[in-house]
């Protein structure tokens, strides 16, 4: 059963929601809703978001705000990596690329235990080679999808030029967790890809991954869509997680009933650029999401937001105020 206390608005005009769900059993959740007096950030925030769990061995997920696009940090111990390093065409490149620089240097990050590439879209890679040029990176993780963009191809020369460690990972590969007590499992994409056609599917074949602490788990889809959920499905995966940063930014062409079924997440995490041009996060979407559960952020209206666990119970912070009511408002404006 479920229980809710403490809901109240704090008289401070910049507060920010934070969100704590306690998990005890597999019953019985607590959440209380705590308003605080934080910072409002921009696009972007250099300041860094102090989570609601303060356990020194907590684990987060930093989906960070960097318009219509992934740049997913995780961390633990002092030790990070990134998933996807994406930027923006729209309102401008740059912009977003500082977005990702900014929200790095305010956690004082150096070295990425790696740099994981969901798929070769620009708003997943963008940034990729200026992160390598950056930070220290151990290794990079691709699906290996042969995809002829520049901003592709210059990455893998550049990869090579320097010499980075470089892994092709698809479904049942392994990915070495930086992280005690933390695992990671590769979904998707299957190991022969799913195919549009006569080629790989850019958005199908993202790498989708479980990421699980404790008892807590994490699942990141990229733009994975429904014939990646299907197949995850299909191979008989435990998919189950508490928190679940939905696939291709809200859009329709993922999130299918049978998945979010399957997840059953008590929280969704979107990240979208606000009036983008796809009209993400698309209605139907929005009302699946609404039969699974009320804890839905996006980073458009959120900015970024930062999900932390210390492998039991998990709390939500995000960089701007988080107004409920708007969650469920779709990019063309229409409300669930
Ligand atoms: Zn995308």
């Amino acid at each position: 059963m479920a229980k809710r206390s403490g809901r109240k608005r704090s008289s401070s005009a910049s507060a920010q929601k934070k969100i704590i769900s306690l998990i005890a059993g597999l019953l019985v959740i607590a959440a209380v809703v705590i308003f605080g007096g934080a910072e409002l950030g921009g696009f972007g925030g250099s300041t860094p978001l102090a989570p609601l769990i303060t356990d020194e061995h907590a684990f987060s997920m930093h989906v960070i705000d960097i318009g219509q696009g992934d740049a997913i940090l995780l961390s633990k111990d002092g030790t990070y990596a990134l998933v996807d390093a994406g930027e923006t065409m729209s309102p401008s490149a740059r912009e977003a690329r500082s977005a990702i620089f900014a929200y790095l240097d305010s956690l004082g990050v150096k070295k990425l235990e790696f740099l994981l590439l969901t798929h070769q879209d620009y708003d997943h890679i963008g940034s990729a080679k200026d992160i390598l040029a950056t930070y220290d990176v151990g290794v990079v993780y691709d699906n290996g999808v042969e995809h002829t963009s520049a901003t592709y191809e210059n990455l893998l020369q550049y990869i090579s030029d320097k010499k980075i460690c470089y892994t092709i990972v698809r479904e049942g590969d392994q990915i070495t967790s930086p992280w005690n007590g933390v695992t990671i499992e590769i979904l998707s994409p299957p190991q022969d890809l799913i195919m549009a056609g006569s080629s790989p599917d850019i958005n199908e074949n993202s790498i989708v991954l479980d990421v699980t602490y404790k008892t807590v788990s994490f699942i990141l889809t990229g733009d994975a869509g429904k014939k990646a959920e299907a197949y995850i499905l299909s191979a008989g995966k435990t998919v189950d997680a508490e928190i679940l940063k939905a696939g291709h930014h809200g859009s329709s062409t993922a999130s299918t009933d049978a998945f979010l079924k399957a997840v059953s997440p008590n929280v969704i995490v979107m990240s979208l650029g606000a009036g983008n041009d796809y009209g993400h996060p698309h209605f139907e979407t929005l009302t699946r999401f609404a039969k699974y559960t009320d804890h839905i952020y996006r980073t458009d209206l959120d900015g970024d937001v930062v999900v932390t666990t210390d492998g039991s119970a998990y709390s939500v912070v995000t960089r701007n105020e988080h107004v409920k009511e708007n969650m469920l408002v779709s990019g063309n404006g229409v409300r669930v």
